[in-house]
């Protein structure tokens, strides 16, 4: 079958290391939407377009031609790393000077409609996991497959903040908790919010489950 499998819902809810083994295991392709709104993030901070953190939009929007974003499967990890301008930027995009930037930068109309044009050409092909916001709602309102995934702030800052921690970074629990907060915040206060679960959404809370819980619990569901 060649399907298209949405998985949107909340920042640190695993939902990208839930996409890349469900894509795995069909032997489909993981795209990760977050990533692209985070390489945008990255070129404008490289590019002095973020000052005493206000974005400059109007030059922002002027440069987007010159944003070129790619993906390229690493063997090794199985993950798709990410590329800016050819440049792999996989581990640049998940600092968190570009996670505090992303959420402003991800309101922008103009940005918006670039990284889903992009995600969109992406999908032609099928067989396609992608996570994010709004893949079941704008992106692939005709996705065959989508999921909501959803879990309580505390615990995806915890989990935010172990993940942290793995990469040897150590960022104060609560400073994660509010970056959390302030992300589900802009996320879905304004009025286009990206963060919407789509009405033919099936909604996993795993709040109570780890990783290898809710892959086994997707997978069941997409097996029936
Ligand atoms: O998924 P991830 O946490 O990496 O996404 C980073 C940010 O990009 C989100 O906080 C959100 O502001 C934005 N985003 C979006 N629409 C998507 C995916 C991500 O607005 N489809």
């Amino acid at each position: 079958q060649d399907l298209i499998i949405a998985i949107d819902g909340h920042s640190s809810t695993g939902k990208s290391s839930l996409s890349k083994i469900i894509a795995k295991k069909l032997g489909y392709t993981h795209i990760d939407s977050g990533a692209m709104y985070r390489a945008v993030t990255l070129f404008a901070l490289n590019n002095g377009l973020i000052e005493n953190q206000k974005v400059k939009v109007d030059q922002l929007v002027a440069r987007l031609p010159e944003i070129q974003i790619s993906f390229k499967l690493n063997s090794l990890t199985n993950k798709n790393e990410t590329f800016l301008n050819g440049q792999n930027v996989e581990a640049q995009i998940r600092d968190l000077k570009v996670s505090s930037m992303v959420s402003p930068i991800a309101v922008i109309a103009e940005v918006r409609e670039y990284c889903v044009a992009l995600q969109q050409k992406m999908g032609k092909a099928k067989r396609i996991v992608m996570d994010g916001r709004d893949i079941g709602t704008t992106v692939y309102p005709n996705a065959d497959i989508k999921f909501f995934i959803t879990a309580s702030a505390e615990i995806r800052a915890k989990r935010r903040f172990l993940e942290y921690q793995q990469e040897g970074k150590v960022i104060p629990l609560d400073e994660v908790l509010a970056n959390v907060i302030e992300r589900d915040h802009i996320d879905s206060s304004r009025e286009h919010s990206p963060l919407r679960k789509a009405h033919d959404a099936i909604e996993v809370d795993n709040s109570n489950l780890n990783l290898e819980e809710t892959v086994e619990h997707v997978m069941q569901i997409l097996q029936k």
